[in-house]
């Protein structure tokens, strides 16, 4: 049996102009899934959502919601409930108004609409500021009224576009918890925009990452960060120390490279297959580097699959549950993250040594410049 999709896009492809800003766009989204659309400023996140919405039409390809083909159909034949970066409340209508326009344009009856739009302002807590008007609401409240309307007429997707964005970051904390227990609660299936890469981990079931129109990678949070595709994914989400480097050599487990300031390390093999002399990126994650005093006790010795260098602190922040240590190793500056330790404290100029597992250096060819 055929496994059905509640959204379904396929090659999906879309110009302005002689500019191709969507390109060969493939996604299947499976019913209560959260799925996140991450990518720069400029990728093609909100064309792509306008185009599920039904305000932009797809030059290519075929975009399917619950089965049915919506290449064609207008926005307000498709069942969505929207919730946008700005708050999109008329302003002189009253909460409850707003949040019942969608019902009365159904032509649901009086009481089924008090009792739906009840119910609606207690699920996203605000059942006291019924007879408000926008202009009366905090931000946080503008975009849970927002919510609330998008949810009133249980769409069969929720289109959520950077709803946070104009929230201070204690409130979009706040609010993000808020929408993904409501998700999960509710269970709608939702497509969320965002160019926020700790916002897209925090919400997503399944993250697309985007680049130029082009899908990069989709996977799980885990997965984008953990394995990433691409360069431009390991770059783009997370923290990366980034290497050019030539390889020169390898056995059956690492590849060793050279890198282009003269430090040689090796590199977990993956997949694809390199030889002498290509250029390659190579990404370590800063937390995946281990600091430690030079001549401490607690030196370890040399092991092999372990790259190892030394180097010197160049500065220290301090960032609550983690220390960040930027580090000068010949001419490499090298990010370190580092559980605080009341015990073992670096300064600033102290000579330390670093050293990272192969298996956690991640290799990719080098990029175009
Ligand atoms: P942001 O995070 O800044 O909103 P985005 O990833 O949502 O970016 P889009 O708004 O989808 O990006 O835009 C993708 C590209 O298409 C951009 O280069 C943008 O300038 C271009 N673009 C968007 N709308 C139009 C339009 N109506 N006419 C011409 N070009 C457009």
């Amino acid at each position: 049996m055929t496994k059905s999709y509640d959204v379904e896009l396929h090659q999906i492809r879309k110009r302005f102009g002689s500019t191709t800003v969507v390109d060969n766009f493939n996604l299947q989204v499976e019913r209560g899934e959260c799925v996140t659309f991450l990518g720069p400023s400029g990728c093609g996140k909100t064309t792509t959502l306008n185009m599920l919405a039904g305000f932009l039409e797809p030059d290519e390809g075929t975009l399917i919601i619950k089965g049915k083909p919506m290449n064609g159909v207008p926005a307000n034949k498709r069942d969505l409930g929207m919730v946008f970066q700005t708050y999109s409340l008329f302003p002189h209508m009253t909460v409850a108004e707003n949040v019942a326009y969608g019902l009365k344009l159904r032509k649901v009856s009086k009481s089924e609409i008090e009792t739906r739009v009840r119910k609606v302002l207690d699920v996203v807590k605000l059942p006291h500021l019924t007879d408000r008007y926008p202009k009366q609401l905090s931000g946080g409240q503008r975009q849970r009224i927002a919510i609330a309307r998008a949810l009133v007429t249980e769409p069969s997707l929720l289109l959520l576009d950077e709803p946070l964005s104009n929230l201070d970051a204690k409130l979009r904390e706040e609010l993000r918890e808020e929408i993904k227990r409501l998700q999960q609660e509710i269970g709608v299936t939702t497509i969320f925009v965002t160019h926020d890469q700790e916002e897209a981990m925090y919400m997503s079931d399944r993250i697309v990452v985007l680049d130029h129109g082009k899908v990069e990678q989709i996977g799980t949070p885990e997965d984008i960060y953990q394995q990433p595709a691409t360069a431009f994914v390991h770059e783009f989400v997370g923290k990366s120390n980034g290497f050019q480097a030539v390889i020169t050599g390898g056995d059956e487990h690492h590849w060793r490279l050279k890198t282009t300031e003269g430090m040689t390390f090796s590199a977990k093999r993956n997949d694809r297959l390199y030889n002498s002399g290509d250029e390659v990126s190579v990404y370590v994650r800063p937390e995946y580097i281990s600091l430690e005093k030079v001549g401490s006790m607690q030196e370890t010795a040399e092991e092999a699959g372990v790259n190892s260098i030394s180097g010197t602190v160049k500065l220290l922040s301090f960032l609550g549950s983690f220390i960040e240590v930027i580090v000068e190793a010949g001419s490499h500056i090298i990010t370190v993250r580092t559980n605080y330790s009341p015990i073992i404290s670096f300064a600033e100029g102290e000579p330390v040594k670093l050293s990272w597992n192969a298996y956690q250096a991640n290799i990719f060819p080098r990029k175009e410049a």
